[in-house]
């Protein structure tokens, strides 16, 4: 009922009579969504393995449910996500960052040996200038053309977060569905028809930028405030901003081409946010994973849901 994957000695048989306390709750809860009912598609007999046939729970569930109580984590107090569309679930992991409204950066730091690269330290939060670079990246001229991509907090560092292939034509059929689901995509203008030629080369990248990116790195992280009490201050941008560098267009900041890569930096030139700042801050980081935008941490619910259950809850779903 809280729908969490859990190992087999987490969860024990459901056995419904006995739970007599409070049938409304338990109506509510034990949704018996995984369990196995036989239909045309099973074959004779059939193939699923028994334990899918029955219902099981796990002891917090089962013990609130004895005490005709609702668990905070049960799916049923809005915590229920929508089924993921093919539009989305097809996305590769860079494609799925161009959609976000709001991306997460982690420190990534050159290992001095080979290529490793390794992941340091906290994880920076930043608004992203998604449609000026969705907007300002070609369209395909053939179904299957893909582009080379790199995600970089700034287009000028050397250092990149994530290097794939994005196929534009699944970005735009992502965005199309986003805007008829998400409420915070409602409004978005992507721009279908427009194509692009003749891109310049236009990349330079200095070893001097490498300590900027670093140091700027460190100082946002530096900042990020411990989430241990309320704390709903937006953070100080870091130490090296360049806003008197601001070109008038905006797109030639977000986006650099050379090498046949596209360097694209959604989020330059936007300060780091907090996490409790922003309301519903994974439906936009993460909208692939909240296709409808709703049951985030700041859904109101039947049963109070702390940030650290909730948190806990999303990484067993
Ligand atoms: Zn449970
Ligand atoms: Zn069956």
């Amino acid at each position: 009922m809280c729908h969490r994957a859990l190992f087999p000695n987490q969860v024990k048989h459901c056995k419904r009579d006995k739970y007599t306390k409070n049938m409304r709750v338990v109506a509510d809860c034990l949704t018996g969504a995984y369990v196995h009912v036989c239909g045309s598609a099973c074959s004779t007999p059939c193939s699923v393995p028994e334990e899918r046939m029955g219902e099981w729970i796990c002891y917090t569930c089962d013990s609130h449910l004895t005490r005709g109580k609702m668990p905070s984590i049960a799916a049923a107090n809005n915590l229920h996500l929508a089924l993921v569309p093919t539009e989305l679930a097809e996305l590769n992991v860079l494609e799925r960052q161009l959609i976000a409204k709001i991306l997460s950066f982690a420190k990534i730091v050159s290992l001095p040996k080979g290529q490793q690269r390794a992941i340091h330290g906290a994880v920076v939060c930043v608004p992203s200038d998604m449609e000026t670079v969705v907007n300002s990246l070609p369209r395909p001229r053939e179904e299957a053309q893909l582009l080379e991509m790199k995600l970089k907090r700034k287009t000028k560092y050397k250092g990149y977060q994530y290097f794939y292939t994005v196929n534009m034509k699944n970005v735009l059929a992502a965005l199309r569905k986003l805007k008829e689901s998400h409420p915070d995509y409602k409004d978005i203008s992507i721009n279908e028809s427009a194509t692009f030629e003749g891109f310049q080369d236009d990349q330079q990248v200095e070893d001097s930028d490498m300590q900027a990116e670093e140091a700027e790195m460190d100082a946002a992280t530096d900042q990020q405030p411990d989430h241990t009490g309320a704390e709903h201050q937006a953070l100080r941008p870091g130490l090296i901003l360049d806003t008197c560098m601001q070109p008038p267009d905006i797109a030639q900041e977000v986006l650099s081409y050379g090498d046949g890569i596209f360097s694209i930096a959604p989020a330059q030139g936007n300060d780091p946010i907090s996490f409790f700042s922003v309301p519903r801050l994974e439906a936009k980081a993460y909208p692939v994973h909240f296709p409808t935008g709703v049951n985030t941490l700041d859904e109101s619910r039947r049963v109070a849901l702390s940030p650290s259950m909730y948190s806990m809850y999303g990484f067993s779903q």
